[in-house]
């Protein structure tokens, strides 16, 4: 409750005061932290504009007002109204809540532009700092299983529940949401008991989804490195520049280790992604459980990366915003942008619809045999 009220209060803070400002040769802007959403709706870049102002902002603020309103319930002994709805919400928010990977973004930026102009760090860019700390600590603190027993106790296990065997030859699933076991119905789904999450047996076209996901992705990839991702004038030259260009550029003024957060952020996360999905789509009807376990870890590993591939979308976004002193220096944004927060977007929910419990199912071969008692 009060890590959520504190980052709340930071978070107005850092919406209310003038963010960052820049000046070259006596030229200057000073910007609002909106403005980095904002000033891309100018160019024509409103899908990447909702993106940046949703994950950086809009979606944290009802996360957290979210975690209040629970919080007050709980401590009253009375939760208020809603409360299982938005508890189970939280979880499916928490990914795409990305004031960490912005501060990245900003940093990243605003070392891009240094050499350029002089910078000024305003009372609204601390105040952001130390909102995505506190939203990070009320994460961090927030106990889903202490959450779930406090607002619907914890109902037994379904009658005749074995332990140490499969959960999906019973035909039980336990519940991602808040970890109760449920008993599925025939058609291996249910609602659960204790949070209402809608259950399956295994997710329905995981594989045929997920496939799908990162095709678009694949496909994405290509129009946002071949496309400029931003344009910097100087001096009323234009001078278009790739994701890659970005980086060797970077190089060139000798800021390797920000080169390498880009080039880590921005190609290897992505490719790297797109990469061990597939081949976990490929393995999952033929794995067994030596591999399945470092299969999940992988799995895991991609589900808690995607979302730091944002940085070079939020670079543009800052930059786009605060540079704007015409002909003298300026930066528009380019139509990679679009397409490389698409591939962040489209490669995340490929993570999400993949269901991992497909690397722990044994062939049907290996079942039946087990099943016959003779042994592996
Ligand atoms: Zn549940």
């Amino acid at each position: 409750m009060a890590l959520a009220l504190g980052a709340l209060i930071a978070l107005a803070l850092a919406v209310s005061f003038p963010f960052v400002s820049f000046s070259v040769s006596g030229i200057g802007n000073r910007i609002e932290l909106t403005q980095t959403a904002t000033s891309l709706i100018d160019f024509d870049q409103s899908l990447v504009a909702i993106t940046v102002l949703l994950t950086i902002a809009v979606l944290p603020a009802v996360y957290l007002v979210a975690v209040v309103w629970l919080q007050f319930g709980l401590l009253r002994q009375a939760p208020l109204p809603a409360s299982r709805s938005i508890a189970r919400s939280l979880s499916h928010l928490h990914p795409w809540m990305m004031a960490d990977v912005f501060i990245v973004g900003a940093l990243v930026s605003l070392i891009k532009i240094a050499g350029m102009a002089e910078i000024e760090l305003g009372i609204s860019f601390w105040a952001f700092c130390a909102f995505a700390l506190l939203l990070l600590f009320t994460t961090q603190s927030l106990d889903a299983d202490w959450l779930w027993f406090s607002l619907a106790g914890e109902p037994l296990a379904p009658p005749g529940t074995r332990t140490g065997e499969p959960a999906s030859r019973q035909g039980l699933a336990g519940c991602a949401t808040c970890g109760l076991v449920n008993r599925l119905d025939d058609h291996g789904h249910c609602r659960c008991r204790r949070c209402g999450e809608n259950l399956h047996a295994r997710l329905p076209h995981s594989l045929q989804r997920t496939w799908a996901l990162l095709a678009a992705a694949a496909v994405m990839y290509l129009p946002a490195n071949l496309y400029p991702i931003m344009t910097t004038t100087s001096l009323g030259r234009a001078t278009p520049s790739t994701i890659i260009g970005g980086v060797v550029e970077l190089i060139q003024m000798g800021s390797w280790p920000v080169a390498i957060v880009i080039f880590v952020a921005s190609v290897i996360v992505p490719v790297g992604k797109l990469v061990a999905l597939s081949w976990l789509c490929l393995m999952a009807k033929r794995s067994d459980e030596l591999k399945a376990a470092t299969r999940t870890r992988l799995y895991r590993l991609t589900e808690f990366i995607g979302r730091w591939s944002m940085v070079d979308v939020f670079v543009v976004a800052m930059l786009v915003a605060l540079i704007r002193a015409g002909a003298l220096l300026s930066i528009t944004p380019g139509p990679a942008a679009l397409a490389f927060a698409s591939v962040v977007v489209s490669t995340m929910l490929a993570a999400m619809t993949f269901d991992p419990r497909l690397l722990w199912d044994t062939p049907p071969a290996e079942a039946t045999r087990t099943a016959q008692g003779r042994p592996r």
